[in-house]
């Protein structure tokens, strides 16, 4: 249609579109026609302008009745040769079904009015190409006739960038998901977005962590909190973090996760961070494995030489500031070659693994036993006291060797040869202790296996002389070594012989006199210092007895009772009997115990001493201030008297602090009504100054050493 032009006279144009049948027409409606005819040009023209086709189809025909510019544009086709044309000829692709769908409305919904609006994105192929129209299409009643009134939009553009659009997205997505490791978004510890693997590392459904507070990925609040504030003060400077961290699954279980974070804006932390996660529970194992294998053996799970060496090197540190001692000890069993050729190296190795566990049986807490591979082991003993302690410890293990094993159905016997060298005595690092321990191991093997060997000669002696005695103290009972001395106490004050304290010895047809020092601490492992300590104070009694016959009937006995008698024991019915037995009255019966003996068990201890007192017994405490020194007990079990230790008396003249001890425990003893005896007086100022505190007794090598029963019969005849 030909477009007006704004300068054309209106007649001109009345001429053009009414033409001849402009006289058919009434004047007066002039005015009215041009004003519609005005709007309708109008609407032409905004139709034919607009790039949208509209197209105005009759229906049921499906016949195009009126259309726009653009769509003959799009068609190629002059916009007037397409009306009458059937709408589906113009090669839309879904013309037909938008016919059906407006033809279905005509009936019902066009009478309703209920006329609803529809929009498809439909193709159109031209020259080989597609064209992608949006078509809005409603049914439209005109003149009461149905039309279908369709705009078709191209979108083309828009498709295509939709299209790239979603398959970037696709590919993106595919990226994450396939990724072996996860990633997520986080907004505020939320978890706004994650891909497949993350939620597969925590063993969350597909979407089950979007919108989770992070917290879920923790196992506890602790862990939480520590690790959130870790990380946003890294990431909030711009830096990467990262970390290895003990993580929380679904179901509660945990794992190691290797996590890195970053900020999108660390400008602006609510913008959210990146994580990417990865599982390393297995790397964790792989490594704790490998860190576990350079520390340890493997076959026997112990720890290795170079663990040893770090042991021995802390517990040097330890021994040096508490003056302790340490054993390093090499333990080689004994024709090991010969078990594995003839068994094989499986039941070899079944071995090794049943002697480690025999070993570690007699070891305590912080001792180290170890392994570096063949039939050697290490042992580390640690915080030794006394070196003699060892000896016991040694013939226990040797002996838990000595057990038969049982390995794949057979019984084996195995014997050890051990080695030991002591800190300090033979070295202070690792390499000499372990060098000089071999050499004693290697004395073991010449020595004819089976046996232990120490690296210093003297103590080879003293583990020799431990054992002999063992075997000795039984024979020395019946036969009869045993002898008592005994040594004089005096009162301060007065200058009188008031009693004398019993003192065993052991006559050893080969060692001569042996201190009771030396034997003591053996009889009472083994127990034996039960039948000893009755026979003293038999013994101790009848003596005492001889005393009241020469004339002095006031003089008292003192015996020391050691800890195992009370423990395995019946302490009260042995001092019945020797009492009966000699016929000495209890009130002439002291009992030395020491302190360690009331606290230790006090319950049982406390009913015996109950006893004893209630018998008449006196009671005193020996070596007093050298253990807990606890008042409580002395109350408690109705003590007589506090025997105060050597040690604080012998430096009593050079020792300020020696003296004050002994003066505040005279003092103490005198408020809480005890006698107070000084043992160990070994000069005649030592005695001046005890007499100066008020110290009631006295007794050591200055008033009279101990000394046999004769000696000391002839010891009172000569002070008469
Ligand atoms: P203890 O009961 O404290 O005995 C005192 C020890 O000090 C005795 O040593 C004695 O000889 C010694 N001594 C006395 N005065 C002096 C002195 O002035 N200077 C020095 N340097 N030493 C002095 P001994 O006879 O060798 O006895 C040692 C320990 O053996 C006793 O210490 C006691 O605990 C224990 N013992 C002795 N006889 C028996 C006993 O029959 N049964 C039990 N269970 N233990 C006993
Ligand atoms: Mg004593
Ligand atoms: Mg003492």
């Amino acid at each position: 249609m030909a477009k007006p032009s704004d300068t054309e006279d209106w007649d001109e144009r009345k001429d053009r579109i009414i033409g001849l049948g402009e006289r058919s027409f009434r004047k007066s409606y002039y005015p009215q026609l041009r004003e519609n005819l005005d709007r309708l040009e109008r609407f032409r023209t905004l139709l034919d302008r607009t790039t949208d086709c509209v197209v105005l189809v009759a229906l049921p025909e499906g016949t195009i009745s009126d259309a726009n510019a653009a769509l003959g544009i799009l068609v190629g086709e002059p916009t007037d040769a397409l009306i009458g044309r059937p709408f589906v000829s113009l090669g839309l692709g879904d013309a037909a079904d938008v016919l059906e769908t407006l033809r279905r409305e005509t009936g019902d919904k066009a009478e309703s009015g209920d006329i609803p609006a529809h929009s498809d994105v439909t193709e159109f192929h031209r020259d080989g190409g597609s064209i992608w129209l949006d078509l809005s299409y409603r049914l439209a009643v005109l003149d009461g006739r149905n039309y279908g009134v369709i705009v078709g939009r191209d979108v083309t553009e828009r498709k295509l960038a939709q299209e790239m659009a979603d398959a970037l997205l696709a590919e993106k997505e595919a990226l994450l998901d396939n990724a072996l490791v996860g990633i997520a978004m986080a907004r505020q510890r939320k978890i706004v977005s994650c891909n497949r693997r993350f939620e597969e590392i925590f063993g969350y459904p597909p979407g089950g962590l979007i919108g989770k507070s992070s917290r879920v990925l923790y196992a506890s609040d602790e862990d939480f909190k520590a690790l959130g504030a870790e990380a946003y003060a890294c990431m909030n400077l711009g830096r990467n973090y990262s970390a290895t961290h003990l993580m929380a699954r679904a179901d509660g279980s945990t794992f190691w996760g290797e996590l890195a974070g970053r900020s999108i804006d660390p400008a602006r932390p609510d913008e959210g961070s990146i994580w990417i996660f990865s599982d390393i529970t297995e790397r964790k194992q792989a490594e704790d494995r490998a860190e576990f294998l350079s520390y340890h053996d493997a076959l026997t799970g112990l720890p290795n030489q170079s663990l040893l060496k770090d042991r021995l090197q802390q517990a040097v540190a330890f021994s040096h500031s508490t003056g302790t001692k340490l054993a390093l000890m090499v333990i080689d069993l004994d024709r090991f070659k010969t078990i594995n050729d003839f068994l094989g190296h499986n039941a070899g190795d079944r071995l090794l693994v049943e002697v480690a566990g025999r070993l570690s049986r007699h070891m305590r807490s912080t001792d180290t036993l170890s392994r570096q591979g063949g039939d050697e082991f290490n042992l580390l003993l640690t915080n030794l006291a006394e070196p003699d302690a060892i000896v016991t410890f040694l013939g226990e293990l040797m002996e838990g060797v000595q057990e038969p094993f049982r390995v794949e159905g057979q019984e084996l016997t195995v014997s050890a040869s051990v080695g030991i060298a002591i800190y300090p005595e033979d070295g202070v690092d690792f390499e000499t202790l372990l060098k000089k321990a071999d050499m004693a191991m290697y004395q073991a093997k010449d020595a004819g296996r089976n046996a232990y060997r120490f690296f210093n000669q003297e103590m080879n002696e003293d583990a020799v002389e431990q054992i002999t005695m063992h075997a000795g103290l039984w024979r020395a009972l019946e036969a009869g070594q045993f002898v008592l001395y005994f040594q004089p106490l005096f009162e301060i004050p007065s200058g009188r012989l008031i009693g004398a304290e019993a003192l065993i010895r052991w006559n050893h047809p080969d060692l001569g006199l042996v201190s009771p020092g030396r034997f003591i601490p053996v009889a009472e492992e083994s127990g034996l210092i039960v039948q000893i300590g009755d026979w003293v104070l038999q013994e101790a009694c009848r003596e005492a007895m001889k005393w009241r016959g020469a004339g002095h009937p006031e003089l008292v006995v003192a015996v020391n009772l050691s800890a195992v008698q009370f423990k395995r024991g019946d302490i009260e019915q042995s001092i019945a009997r020797a009492l009966e037995e000699t016929g000495l009255d209890p009130e002439h019966l002291e009992l030395e115990l020491t302190e360690s003996i009331l606290i230790r068990d006090s319950e049982n201890v406390l009913s015996s001493v109950k006893q004893l007192k209630h018998m008449g017994i006196k009671l005193s405490i020996d070596d007093f201030g050298t253990g807990y020194s606890s008042l409580s007990y002395l109350k408690r079990f109705e003590v007589d008297k506090l025997k105060i230790d050597q040690t604080f008396v012998r430096d009593l003249m050079d020792n300020t602090e020696d003296a004050a001890i002994v003066r505040a425990i005279v003092q103490m003893a005198h408020s809480l009504g005890l006698r107070t005896i000084a043992e160990g007086v070994e000069s005649q100022r030592v005695l001046d100054v005890l007499r100066g505190y008020g110290c009631d007794e006295v007794q050591g090598f200055h008033c009279g050493r101990p000394m046999p029963a004769d000696a000391f019969m002839e010891f009172i005849a000569g002070r008469r």
